[in-house]
């Protein structure tokens, strides 16, 4: 499940306990890697390399221990469009063998003029597929617990409509919600939606977040303002990923481990920033599922969408993005 990094052989860098770098060739299984010819290697080498955990036959006496391997690329993602469609078989028979993110904006119908009607999910929608997920026997999951069969239901902004219609359904169906809050936007509007021209809605206040965390729900930061922080400069970017970190945790208590990256960019600079800030993961927009190996701090989640409604959102996007061509900005 691992790209070739180069084109001659399967090279691996491994990093042994005595910090000494190592370049294996390696044999390729289902989800692990064993490594079979240890050489030294610069150690410069590790540098935006994927950790994963291996399997080592020491040299040739097979004895096995567990390591810290390097891959240079993450492991290869299952591209077959099927997997979008919600529990369609495709997506089922990953969601068994690794678990997966499902991604969620608003519960809510969407309201006229909106630019996204895709971020909207009906209150009657969400109920039903969280009985399909049930009914399938798909179980919680936390991000750091994620395996076959686990399934996390985030959501993206804070938005109140999510307290109000989705909190009744997710305890009813047993599920646990983990909710993205922007922590400096607490009781406002999605300020970063409406300067798009998209309709206003409301976020949850301080009030409405400890109701949703007293229900047994998790939190997690999605940055202080939402700015992208691929725009912003080091110290900027800091900020929004280190102090609503902090500010979060202040004002409700809890610990703060999991952060989403604002419309999903990253570079490896701010990768880096929401590691050394101790979050143990980071979800992006990237669709699809996280192997084993997968980048903790990039990963990918689900959109839940049916056949009919994925065919619409693709043309919904393309129709948004000829519409603001140049020659239709003026309509
Ligand atoms: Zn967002």
């Amino acid at each position: 499940m691992f790209h070739k990094f180069s084109n001659r052989k399967n090279l691996f860098s491994i990093k042994s306990q005595n910090r000494s770098t190592k370049i294996c060739k390696v044999r390729l299984s289902k989800f692990s890697l064993v490594i079979t010819t240890p050489v030294l290697l610069n150690k410069k080498c590790l540098a935006g390399w994927n950790r994963v955990e291996a399997i080592v036959h020491k040299d040739k006496d097979l004895l096995e221990s567990k390591t810290t391997v390097y891959c240079r690329k993450a492991p290869k993602q299952v591209i077959n469009p099927f997997t979008a469609i919600f529990l369609g078989s495709a997506q089922s028979r990953m969601l068994r063998q690794i678990g997966g993110i499902y991604t969620y904006h608003k519960i809510a119908p969407p309201p006229q003029g909106t630019r996204d009607p895709f971020l909207y999910v009906s209150p009657g929608r969400f109920d039903d597929q969280l009985a399909q997920l049930r009914r399938q026997g798909f179980k919680s999951s936390k991000i750091e617990e994620l395996a076959g069969g686990g399934v996390v239901i985030s959501f993206d902004d804070g938005f109140e409509n999510v307290l109000r219609n989705g909190l009744e359904p997710l305890g009813r169906h047993g599920f646990q919600g983990l909710q993205y809050i922007v922590s400096d936007r607490i009781g406002g509007l999605n300020d970063w939606d409406i300067a798009k021209g998209d309709t206003p809605e409301r976020l949850m206040d301080q009030a409405q977040i400890r109701e949703w965390i007293g229900a047994g729900h998790a939190i997690g930061s999605h940055s202080r303002t939402h700015r992208n922080l691929r725009k912003l400069s080091r110290v900027e970017a800091r900020s929004e990923i280190v102090d609503s970190k902090k500010a979060l945790e202040d004002m409700f208590g809890v610990a703060v481990r999991h952060f989403c990256h604002p419309y999903g960019g990253f570079t490896a600079e701010t990768r880096e920033l929401v590691m050394e800030a101790g979050y143990q993961s980071a979800v992006t927009v990237l669709p699809g599922f996280n192997p084993p190996g997968s980048d903790r701090y990039a990963l990918r989640r689900i959109i839940p969408l049916s056949a009919g409604e994925f065919v619409a959102k693709v043309i919904h996007r393309v129709m948004r993005k000829l519409s603001s061509t140049p020659s239709g900005r003026g309509g």
